[in-house]
């Protein structure tokens, strides 16, 4: 007789492989408007990324320890990462060490992680988020081919805080200027989104930013006959969340 087969118990399951480790080194420090900095790090080898994934950065906190933060990649080539840090004024690890940072600073990553990344079979794509966003959506904007049909929502402190892009696609970006510093759920994305006309087609929207904003824009989009596949959603930060990541795929 065959032995019973045990259940495997839920603690059991086999963990999942740490993501590969970086060691980065500060090579420069550039403002790229009066709320986002680019550090550009010198690094081994070459990450091997798809635009919009992000690294976990170790980052020393005040009080000694090392605070895990996510930020996208938003360039790399061989031996070298550039990562746009928002400059959003709670002075949380990640944002120090932005604002203190000095060529020869050293830093461990874990990485490249994360799903949100393109469709490559959709007919348009919409993307929707924050000025944390700014780099996750520009980088995949910069990887479209110049046949795709792409909109964009993004949401920024200041009017200087709008950047340039180069892209090859066939892209209408519009800017929401807030006038003032990030706080939960932002109306005028949430606005905007409701107004957003699909093109014929089947799309695919990318939802990022604050928690309560994305999980909003989401149901809107349910509502209005986007099917969950079509809809990558993450939430990036909320007030009070120190670091982490919010999934959003378990409700509507
Ligand atoms: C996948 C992913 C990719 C990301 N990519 C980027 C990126 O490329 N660039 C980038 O700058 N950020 C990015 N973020 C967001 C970033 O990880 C968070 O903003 C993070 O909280 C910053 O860490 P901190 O140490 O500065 O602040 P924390 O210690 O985490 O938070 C301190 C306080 O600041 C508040 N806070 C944090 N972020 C903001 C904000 N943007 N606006 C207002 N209040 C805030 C928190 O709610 C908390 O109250 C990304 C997040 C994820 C999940």
């Amino acid at each position: 007789m065959q032995p019973l087969q045990q259940a495997p118990e839920p603690w059991t399951r086999p963990a999942r492989p740490p993501l590969p480790l970086h060691e980065l080194t500060l090579r420069e420090v550039r403002d790229l408007t009066p709320h986002m900095r680019r550090l550009t790090f010198d690094m081994d080898g070459q990450l091997d990324y798809r635009a919009g994934q992000d690294l976990a950065l170790l980052v020393p906190g005040a009080d000694g320890e090392l605070h895990r933060r996510h930020y996208t990649i938003r360039d790399a080539a061989p031996g070298e990462a550039a990562i746009d840090f928002v400059i959003h004024g709670h002075h949380g690890p990640g944002e120090l060490f932005a604002l203190n940072a000095r060529p020869g600073d050293r830093l461990e990553a874990r990485g490249p992680r994360g799903r949100t990344v393109l469709n490559p079979d959709a007919d348009w794509h919409v993307f929707v988020g924050d000025e944390t966003c700014l780099p996750g959506i520009f980088a995949m904007l910069e990887t479209l081919p110049r046949r795709a049909r792409a909109f964009a929502f993004i949401e920024v402190e200041d009017k200087d805080d709008r950047q340039y892009l180069d892209a090859d696609c066939d892209l209408d970006l519009e800017w929401l200027v807030r006038n003032g510093p990030a706080v939960a759920a932002s109306l005028p994305l949430i606005e905007r989104m409701s107004l957003f006309a699909p093109p014929p087609g089947r799309g695919q929207a990318y939802v990022i930013g604050e928690t309560s904003t994305v999980r909003t824009i989401r149901r809107g989009l349910l509502a209005r006959g986007f099917d969950k596949a079509q809809i990558a959603a993450e939430g990036y930060w909320r007030p009070g969340r120190l670091g982490g990541h919010d999934h959003i795929f378990d409700e509507g």
